[in-house]
Formats: structure tokens, sequence, C-alpha cells
């Protein structure tokens, strides 16, 4: 599968003001390199900006008043419809403001707010039900990649987070591999420890979901930046990354999607 999904997750930085205008540079600087305008690219390669939820509107004004390809995506959702859930936005909400993704499960949500496999099952199919993608984040913890359960969690975290999945709804989950020890510690897994992983997940996906296995797209996070997003993207088995500190700058996010397009 020669396509790419390149997905910035602003995490909780940029009010509306940066957020819109990080946006608007990401914009520029890729049609400065004729990125947008070049169809087979644009076909090709998916480029996805994920900013906190209150500056969604503010940057979808601002994508949609430009000549752009880039989609919207939310950092996280709660699965009921409406109601009495203090704190929390519902999918459709983020629908109306634009958004065609959202990502869950990440480290950050798992670690810090204490949300499980459980949780993120009911997100996840509610996410399927309105007709919006999951970027579904797994990861193993340093403790568990030394000592040897690496593919033990992640086997347990797609079992428990894909649950009620079917064959036709699997090609619609983005998977987002990322090995918590590499999030945002400037250390990123080397190639042969992304290769191994990436692998075993796409032999899970054709176990589980046959041919249609083959076409789930495999993301990488975890230092992912413009120095090494070349060799991590010639890897058989990634389709792409998700991106957290590069992605706030508009330059070394630009030069990602530049190293993807260099590999069509
Ligand atoms: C992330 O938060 O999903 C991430 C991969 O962060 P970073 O790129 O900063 O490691």
């Amino acid at each position: 599968m020669n396509k790419f999904i390149i997905a910035g997750n602003w995490k909780m930085n940029m009010n509306a003001n940066a957020g819109e205008a990080l946006a608007e540079s990401i914009n520029s600087k890729l049609n400065e390199k004729k990125f947008i305008i070049t169809e087979n690219i644009k076909e090709n390669i998916r480029i996805i900006v994920c900013p906190p939820f209150v500056t969604i509107p503010t940057v979808a004004n601002k994508l949609n008043s430009l000549n752009n390809t880039i989609y919207l995506g939310a950092q996280n959702c709660y699965y009921e419809p409406k109601g009495a859930f203090t704190g929390e936005v519902s999918i459709e909400m983020l629908k109306s403001a634009g958004c065609e993704y959202t990502i869950i499960g990440h480290s950050e949500r798992r670690s810090i707010f204490g949300e499980n496999d459980e949780l993120i099952n009911k997100k996840l199919l509610a996410l399927l039900a309105n007709n919006m993608l999951p970027i579904l984040c797994i990861g193993e913890l340093l403790e568990e990649r030394q000592s040897g359960y690496t593919f033990n969690v992640l086997e347990r975290q797609l079992d428990n987070c894909l649950k009620g999945v079917n064959k036709e709804q699997i090609v619609d989950i983005v998977i987002a591999y990322e090995p918590v020890w590499a999030i945002g510690t400037g250390i990123s897994a080397t190639a042969n420890e992304i290769v191994e992983a990436h692998d075993w997940l796409r032999n899970y996906f054709i176990k589980h979901y046959g041919a249609q296995g083959e076409n789930v797209f495999l993301l990488y996070g975890g230092s992912l930046n413009d120095a090494n997003a070349s060799e991590i993207f010639a890897i058989e088995n990634v389709n792409g990354g998700l991106i957290g500190g590069a992605s706030l700058d508009a330059d070394k996010f630009t030069s990602i999607v530049i190293s993807a397009s260099q590999l069509l």
C-alpha cells in the first residue's frame, strides 16, 4: 500500500490565533512546494491536523478559506450522543465543527486520565456508528518492552479496543503504533523495532480480518521528526505517522509530508 496518512497531534498547545497561524503556514509551505497542486500526491497522502477542542472551529474556518487539502481531527471524544457529561464533547459536535478523524486511546489519555481499553472500545464503536474515522493509539511501556511483553500488550489492546468491529469496518480504523517510551522523549524506536512491530501488526490484522487486514493504515508515532521520517516511512508496513512535537513547527511538519511524497 503506497499511500500515507500524516497526522499532527497538537495536544494542549496553540490558542486559536496560534493554531490559525500554524494551519495557514503549513498550507502555504505545502503550496510553495507545489504539494497541493500535484494530483498524485493529493490523492495518496492524507494530511490531518488535530487541534485542541476549542480551537477547532477557528482552524477549520481558516483552512476552508484557503486552497487546501488538510483534514481536521479531534484528540478525544465521548461516546454518548448528549447529556449530563460535564466537560465532555460528543462526536456529533466534532463533526459539525469539521472533524473527520478522532484520536482515541492516546497514551496520555490512558496514563494521565485513566482511560482503559473498555472505554476506548466504546468510543471506537460510537465513532464508527457516526461515520467518524478513529485513529486508535496502542503501544507498550518501557518496562513491558524490557520484559519481553511488547506483543502481548499490543494483542491485548487490539483485542479489547476492537471488540465488535467487523471486516467491513476495520479499514475505516487507522492504527497508530506509539511505543510509550518514544513519545515526546526525542528517542524514536529504531528502524528494526518498527519493522518488527509493524510486521506483527500487519499479521494480526490479516489473521483476524483476512484480506481487508492488508488495507489497514498502520502509522508509527513516537519522536517522529523531519530527520527520521524518510527512513521510517520507507519501512514496508508503515503507512504514515502520528506526530506530536514536530507537528507544531510548520517547516518540520511540511518536511515530514514531503518525505512521504518522495516515496510515492
Ligand atoms: C504523540 O503524542 O502522539 C507523539 C507521537 O508525540 P511526539 O511526536 O512528540 O513523540
